[in-house]
């Protein structure tokens, strides 16, 4: 028998190894695996669990309606993969090859071992059919790809296997994956429904503000597509998003800002194709343990409660929605690195957790950008410039609420009286920043330096 094996490709359609797997007509099981490799790593959430729990869930009824069954265990791949070949004989797994992180890489070394040594075909595909590295016009070479055939899978093909249920049973080694219930709205839902949900609404309605919202954190919340965690964890294709997007510009909806949304979407491609290596959370930690006082900070900035307003409001926004504009991720990477980098490691792993469209390839990229060694972005500055960013404050900034625009930007410069006036008590209602974080500024240019 094959095995089709899903992993952040939670989706049926435009789906290369699940139609390389229908055409080789064999009876065939469908896997998706909580890897206890995967939920342990250090870049992991229980925010991401649920995002795949929804996504399996939203599979499992469109696959019951053609009478076949989506097995989900609680193991690593490997482990369910050597016993199911012990009892049945395993010829082919179809999946993507998924990359990024080392732990990931090391799994996939393993499963390739043990693979070669059982004589299994492991056919893992790439999303995108020739390698990057032989490609000299990267954009023509991208539209290419983005033009061909969308495939819908004829399920009525598959040929499913029936196994046991006491081994199906045997299977799981850790406990239910309940564990990822969050009682909250904020997150996007995980599942290819709602992934073509936020595409249409986006394409039809939502892309009216598109270009007004790049750069502006209160807009984007519903203007930006808000595709990344979809893409991210395989719900919908970069394809079938550019497909989608062809056909509205040529229905006349909303061209310029569906141009600019695809050359996005090819940023995206381009820097997760050219970018091999990802990252791990467990590199250079420092020896000696940082003292109380710093770890004091580090704990502030992890919970937006540092007293710089937008990098609260922007920490606050992406722990509630798991969903930042590039530019304020830039910022809190920032000040991770400049501020505070003897707690790098640890930081990026909490950015990582706390995205919820967490891609290693994609992250590791900004991450590593040569700006970030040397620059702080300034804070103030950032939050004066930004298109609406008042209004982003405010919302995230509840005890702040009161305060006019330009204490807003610097609360800091609030003397006793305008603390009453305006019900705000530095050190007891809003933290007073660090020092080292507020930019000096100097007089004579009126400018902010860092
Ligand atoms: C420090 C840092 C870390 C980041 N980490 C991630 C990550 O882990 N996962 C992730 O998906 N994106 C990451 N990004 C890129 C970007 O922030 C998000 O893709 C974008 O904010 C998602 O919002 P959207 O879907 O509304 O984007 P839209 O503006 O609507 O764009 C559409 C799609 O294009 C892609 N895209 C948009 N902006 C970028 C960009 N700057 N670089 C590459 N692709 C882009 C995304 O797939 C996005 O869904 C990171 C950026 C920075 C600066």
């Amino acid at each position: 028998m094959n095995i089709l094996w899903f992993q952040r490709d939670l989706r049926l359609v435009d789906h290369a190894p699940l139609q390389a797997a229908i055409d080789a007509e064999q009876p065939l099981m469908l896997v998706y695996c909580y890897e206890p490799l995967v939920l342990n790593e250090g870049h992991f959430n229980s925010r991401h669990g649920r995002f795949i729990m929804e996504s399996l869930q939203n599979l499992t009824r469109t696959l019951k309606e053609s009478g076949l069954v989506l097995h989900v265990f609680r193991n690593d791949f490997l482990a369910v993969l050597r016993k199911i070949h012990r009892r049945y004989g395993v010829d082919t797994i179809f999946s993507y090859r998924e990359k990024g992180l080392r732990a990931i890489e090391q799994r996939n070394q393993e499963i390739e071992a043990f693979c070669q040594e059982q004589e299994i075909q492991w056919q893992a595909s790439e999303p995108l059919e020739i390698l990057p590295e032989r490609v000299t016009d990267w954009k023509r070479f991208w539209r290419k790809e983005m033009q061909k055939t969308i495939h819908y899978p004829e399920l009525s093909r598959i040929k499913p296997v029936s196994l046991s249920i006491g081994f199906i049973d045997q299977l799981s080694v850790i406990d239910s994956p309940d564990q990822f219930y969050i009682p909250d709205f904020h997150f996007q839902r995980g599942g290819p429904d709602q992934a073509q949900e936020w595409l249409t609404s986006f394409l039809k309605i939502r892309a009216v503000q598109y270009l007004e919202a790049d750069n502006n954190p209160y807009l984007s919340r519903y203007n930006a597509s808000r595709l990344s965690p979809y893409i991210a964890w395989g719900n919908v294709s970069v394809r079938q998003i550019y497909q989608s997007c062809q056909q509205a510009i040529k229905e006349g909806f909303y061209p310029k800002a569906l141009k600019d949304f695809l050359d996005h979407l090819y940023r995206h491609d381009y820097i997760l194709f050219t970018t091999h290596q990802g990252y791990a959370c467990d590199q250079d930690r420092p020896d000696a343990a940082p003292d109380e006082e710093r770890q004091q900070l580090f704990e502030r900035w992890k919970r937006g409660n540092s007293g710089v307003p937008l990098v609260d409001a922007a920490m606050r926004c992406l722990l509630e929605t798991g969903y930042l504009i590039p530019r304020l991720r830039q910022l809190l990477l920032s000040v991770l690195k400049q501020r505070l980098p003897e707690f790098e490691s640890e930081g990026l792993c909490w950015l990582a957790q706390h995205s919820l469209d967490f891609e290693p390839r994609l992250f590791y990229y900004y991450v590593s950008q040569p700006i970030h060694q040397r620059k702080f972005l300034n804070p103030v500055l950032e939050s004066q410039r930004m298109p609406a960013c008042i209004h982003f404050l405010r919302i995230w900034l509840p005890e702040l609420v009161n305060l006019p625009p330009r204490f807003l930007h610097e609360p800091w410069r609030l003397k006793k009286a305008e603390q009453k006036r305006y019900s705000v008590w530095l050190g007891s209602s809003y933290p007073i920043a660090p020092k080292a974080w507020i930019p000096r500024i100097r007089k004579q240019q009126k400018k902010l330096v860092v």
